[in-house]
């Protein structure tokens, strides 16, 4: 199918084409073969199209050649995409393989790829041809893609490769039917991949800060959305995730933000230890289209951050998408409205479609795979009463607002503990891995946190109580972006938090002692200590620190008896 530029408007080209052609169809237009999708078909005029283009479109002139693929924006799914930096449309910016490429040796075309289906297995959509192993870790599943045709289920394996080096292209495995699979397949960006069941959201999804694990929690294949006025803190919170979070897969999206921003996050990945092993790039996909990019670029982005979430989701991972922002995505579709005839705003109904594509499935294959997601919104006013927040908030099962006051105060994250909530918390609350005290401790840290609100120091139980108050916010809650040795696994938050409950207590009970208020240093100590030390440590300490406070209100006691006496 061919047609012709008759228009040029910003990022669109209109075209004339011969015969009608279908929405979403790729396009390549112009001498400059700049890619393209068609985003609307002209009311007025079944035979002229609407075509977004993802490239620079200064040097397109009227009557240009344009051919359409008859298909939609795919892009190609298999080994190489982790540790890689990829534009809107899966294009490599860094070299496949970017991790193997870093001492200056070529980026990796072949894989080493090791079968796990054997001769007469019946192939089935999500089936187990082999694996590949991508970086030092990570074990990449070659599947059989869920757009095979239906026919091939049932039909047996006529061969499969042996181990070896294949490129992605190679022919790794032939049914009897002729059928034939290789380590990568072709993907619809903007079709969902098809699983069997969606499932309870009952696994929390760790996202390595305290603030949020403690008090606003996020389920594995959940919804999240961060919201705050710019200069908030968003894009260092979700970055410090990115790099704390306990997941096999993370992929960032940078829509329509600053362009440096991905090459600082690649700068700071490149090797550091992720959180279980290997080194945090090899598990990462960095997706950059920011804000000098085409806004259909920009867009494209997002809907290949979900395909590519989808891909390792269905090989049984748990995967978490982080896209910054959704604000910024909502712009770049209203600039290509913009010079659409006709067009109504459908981002809203994208953003919904987007957002089912996270969740907790059971894959065609019968693995268990979670998508979680991360949607940033800005509003310019930070009050979060903006359309795309509170569509955002709809459609999220956790809200996670910054604080233009703290963070102008450099309390980061700098989490409003009144605005932010989360649904997940019941569901997860039985989970073992919260630890069996978790919904107690949460409740314990709201309830410290709006009580000191009102607290004025007019007695040692409210002097107390800002006191600790002011420990749990800044030597619990606060943590620093840029400290990469503070890393957190679950137990032990959650074991810093029972410790500092327990101290509450204690000092409750021994009546407010004036040892109590000159802790804090003695507890910065205690918390920079390893997790093998520290149980020990800080018990020690404490029961030192009882006997001390026990003494201190024996003598306070000793004197009251001495003084009624004399
Ligand atoms: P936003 O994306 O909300 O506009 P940024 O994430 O870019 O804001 O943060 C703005 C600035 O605030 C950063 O450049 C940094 O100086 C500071 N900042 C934000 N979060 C943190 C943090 N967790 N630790 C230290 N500094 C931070
Ligand atoms: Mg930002």
């Amino acid at each position: 199918m061919k047609g012709f530029v008759s228009r040029v408007s910003g990022p669109v080209a209109t075209v004339r084409v011969e015969s009608s052609v279908r929405a979403f169809e790729a396009a390549r237009v112009g001498r400059a073969g700049l890619s393209g999708e068609i985003v609307g078909v002209r009311p007025d005029s079944a035979l002229e199209v609407d075509v977004a283009l993802y490239g620079d479109p200064s040097g397109l002139s009227v009557d240009e050649e344009v051919f359409f693929a008859g298909e939609p924006l795919t892009v190609e799914l298999g080994p190489g995409l982790l540790g890689g930096v990829l534009d809107g449309l899966g294009r490599s910016l860094h070299g496949s393989g970017f991790y193997l490429g870093e001492d200056g040796s070529p980026p990796q075309n072949r894989w080493r790829f090791t079968p796990a289906a054997a001769l007469g297995d019946e192939a089935f959509p999500g089936g187990l041809l082999g694996t590949v192993a991508e970086g030092s870790r990570f074990i990449h599943r070659v599947l059989i893609p869920p757009d095979a045709p239906q026919a091939v289920r049932g039909n047996p394996v006529s061969w499969i490769a042996s181990e070896g080096d294949y490129s992605t292209q190679d022919c790794v495995c032939r049914l009897t039917d002729g059928t034939e699979f290789s380590l990568s397949h072709k993907r619809a960006i903007r079709t969902p991949r098809p699983f069997v069941a969606r499932l309870p959201l009952d696994r929390p999804f760790f996202t390595g800060l305290r603030a949020l694990d403690a008090l606003f929690p996020l389920a594995e294949g959940g919804i999240a959305v961060l919201s705050g006025g710019p200069g908030t803190g968003k894009t260092v919170l979700q970055q410090s995730l990115a790099r704390r979070c306990r997941a096999d897969v993370v992929i960032c999206v940078n829509c329509g933000g600053r362009g440096n921003e991905t090459a600082e996050l690649l700068e700071d990945f490149s090797g550091i230890p992720a959180p279980g092993g290997g080194s945090l790039i090899e598990r990462t996909i960095l997706i950059s289209a920011p804000a000098n990019v085409p806004p259909a670029m920009r867009e494209a982005a997002v809907c290949l951050a979900m395909t590519a979430a989808e891909f390792y989701r269905d090989m049984g991972y748990s995967v978490v998408a982080l896209v910054d922002s959704v604000s910024r995505w909502e712009e770049a579709s209203r600039e290509v409205e913009a010079h659409l005839d006709g067009s109504e705003g459908s981002f809203y109904a994208r953003f919904a479609r987007h957002c089912q594509r996270a969740g907790s499935v059971e894959t065609l294959g019968g693995r268990r795979g979670a998508v979680t997601l991360l949607n940033t919104t800005s509003p310019k006013d930070g009050d979060f009463s903006d359309s795309v927040t509170q569509a955002a908030l709809r459609l999220s099962g956790a809200f996670w607002g910054l604080d233009g006051e703290r963070a102008q105060a450099r309390c980061f994250p700098a989490l409003s503990w009144g605005r932010s909530w989360s649904l997940y918390g019941d569901a997860l609350s039985g989970a073992r891995e919260m630890g069996e005290d978790w919904l107690e401790s949460r409740n314990y840290l709201l309830d410290v946190l709006s009580r000191s609100g009102l607290a004025r120091a007019q007695s040692d139980e409210e002097r107390w109580l800002l006191y600790h108050s002011d420990t749990l916010r800044n030597l619990y809650l606060r943590q620093n972006a840029a400290d990469f040795n503070d890393s957190q696994n679950p137990a032990r938050a959650a074991m810093l938090l029972r410790f500092l409950v327990a101290l509450d207590k204690r000092v409750r009970k021994v009546g407010f002692p004036a040892e109590a208020f000159s802790v804090r240093s003695e507890l910065v100590r205690l918390f920079a200590l390893s997790e093998e030390e520290f149980p020990d440590q800080a018990q020690e300490w404490l029961k030192r620190f009882t006997v001390v406070a026990d003494f201190a209100v024996a003598d306070a006691a000793a004197v009251v008896v001495q003084k009624a006496a004399s």
